[in-house]
């Protein structure tokens, strides 16, 4: 039991396996590091929406920004945008925006934005941010370094593209050996842990730690493991999404902000990338029918985009849930093998590097250790599946359209006993550190306050407002004026940098 850990296998290539290959090469270059993916299985293919964290993640792996944007066809993501959400009337729009409110007590904040009537909507007040996404604005100038911005941000991206990107950055630059071929059984090793994959051409792949990456498939976790899932669609309803993209003109304005808008049944997305739009629509089966969903997801195209081409459209059905437990043995469960909630707010992605981050800061070094390592990731995780459900649940539960889906959403009954406890608690209060009190919270009270307040949640009448929180909302007016001179338009940015890139390129070539 005293062995040393020397060798990595990942099970998968989509984002979760070589953003794993990625960081555990990167951070562990004294490991063997394995990935095995089936060729004939293909991964999902969407998830373009990610969180600030991604940053930082790139960053660590050694990927320059300049090159993720333009090899991912990638822009900048501030935050997210609800389109009627609350009633469907025509001006319902809300913004959860990246960047945090200002550093104060958030009680006098929210109490000087409420007495200020000056119908300022609570992202403007709290973040020039909110003025830098409704303008198309990028979030940093082109000479500030990499990864830094004047407002924290996230990228949209092409997920096809950053697979990709990350094989080749695991493989070329990173020494990641790859194996393109299918795992058709598990080897057992000492009590139950896995000792070596058998894939259908090369035969065994041995290690000593084994990434579950296999997707909804969950071949070690799930198959090998026999960690059970637990269903969470008692909570959030929907089941089903349609994904298409449509080609966009090359000077057309690239939104700031992943686009939310509800319909009678879920709701759709819109992704601005420099190319194209992602444009999904989510619903739930019970609701709606996927023809129904398809011609609601034209009718937003229609709607939206300009002399948009017929595109073709893409059916999926997701589970909504997560494993019982995400480590066990030697073996741990990250991207969809280890859960999945519908893509509202992008949280996929961003626990797939929380994932990592909790492994790598924690990465056994002998076999003895797993258990103790494993209860701890097992804890940790389940919370943030839990925060997340809630989270997502909060945006439906504050809702007032009047749709048979949209009750159902609603329906007491279904709603989890913590959220219910905070939403009488938030009566009083608003949400703070002391609700969402961990370190890396996945979304933190600041992001429960954007959507409380967005949805017109009410403002505790026994909050007072402070001299120095309305000098801050004053001073947020003022920035946001700042930065509306100051920054570039996401198309001129990412344009100016593309024809750069391509210039270097042709350079390089001459050279
Ligand atoms: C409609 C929708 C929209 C989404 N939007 C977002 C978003 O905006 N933001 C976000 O963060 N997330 C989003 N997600 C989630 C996101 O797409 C995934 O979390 C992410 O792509 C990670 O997937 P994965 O790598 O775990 O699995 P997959 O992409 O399914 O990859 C699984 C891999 O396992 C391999 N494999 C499986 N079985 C075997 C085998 N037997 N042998 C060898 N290899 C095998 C396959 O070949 C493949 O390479 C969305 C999901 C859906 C359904």
């Amino acid at each position: 039991m005293d062995q040393m850990i020397g060798s990595v296998v990942i099970l998968g290539g989509g984002t979760a396996g070589w953003l794993s290959a990625c960081r555990v090469a990167a951070a562990r270059p004294d490991l063997d590091v394995t990935l095995i993916e089936a060729p004939d299985i293909p991964t999902i293919g969407v998830g373009e929406g990610t969180w600030p964290t991604m940053r930082a993640t790139l960053a660590a792996i050694g990927i320059d920004e300049a090159e993720f944007l333009t090899a991912c066809d990638g822009s900048f993501k501030q935050g997210s945008r609800f389109d009627g959400w609350v009633d469907g009337g025509a001006d319902d729009s809300y913004l959860h925006p990246f960047t945090p409110p200002p550093a104060m007590p958030a009680g006098d904040l929210i109490a000087a934005w409420r007495d200020a009537g000056d119908g300022a909507d609570f992202a403007h007040a709290m973040t020039p941010q909110a003025a830098v996404c409704a303008r198309n604005l990028a979030p940093r100038q082109r000479t500030m370094p990499a990864y830094q911005g004047a407002l924290n941000y996230a990228y949209h991206l092409d997920a096809g593209k950053f697979a990709a990107l990350l094989r080749r950055h695991a493989v070329q630059r990173l020494g990641v050996r790859h194996i393109a071929d299918q795992v058709i059984e598990v080897c057992a090793g000492e009590a139950g842990d896995v000792a070596a994959l058998v894939t259908r051409d090369l035969g065994a792949v041995a290690g000593d730690f084994f990434i579950d990456c296999s997707g909804h498939a969950a071949m070690l976790i799930g198959g090998h493991c026999g960690v059970g899932w637990i269903d969470r669609s008692d909570v959030l309803i929907n089941d089903r999404a349609l994904a298409a993209q449509v080609p966009t003109a090359p000077v057309a304005p690239i939104a700031s902000q992943t686009v939310a808008t509800a319909h009678r049944a879920g709701w759709v997305w819109d992704i601005a990338l420099p190319s194209r739009r992602g444009i999904g629509c989510v619903y739930a089966s019970r609701f709606m029918g996927d023809d129904a969903a398809e011609a609601e997801l034209r009718a937003y195209i229609a709607r939206n985009v300009p002399g948009a081409p017929e595109v073709p459209v893409r059916r999926l059905a997701f589970p909504t849930g997560h494993r019982a437990r995400f480590w066990r043995g030697n073996c741990v469960a990250i991207g969809l093998s280890a859960g999945f909630i519908e893509p509202l707010e992008a949280s996929a992605i961003v626990m797939i590097e929380l994932s990592l981050d909790a492994l790598i800061d924690n990465f056994p070094a002998r076999r003895a250790v797993l258990p103790v390592l494993a209860e701890r990731f097992d804890a940790l995780f389940r919370y943030r599946w839990d925060r997340i459900v809630e989270f997502l649940k909060l945006h439906y539960l504050l809702s007032r359209r009047d749709e048979p889906y949209w009750r159902t959403q609603r329906d007491p009954a279904h709603v989890p006993e913590r959220l219910a406890g905070l939403l009488a608690l938030w009566r009083d209060q608003a949400p703070s550190r002391w609700d969402f009190p961990q370190i890396d919270e996945i979304f933190s009270a600041e992001s429960h306050q954007y959507i409380l307040y967005g949805m017109g949640y009410p403002v505790p009448g026994r909050l007072v407002a402070s001299d120095r929180a309305r000098a801050a909302i004053a001073e947020n007016m003022r920035r946001a004026r700042a930065l509306a001179a100051a920054l570039p338009a996401n198309r001129d940015y990412l344009d100016a940098l593309l024809a750069d890139r391509g210039a270097a390129n042709v350079q390089m070539e001459g050279f």
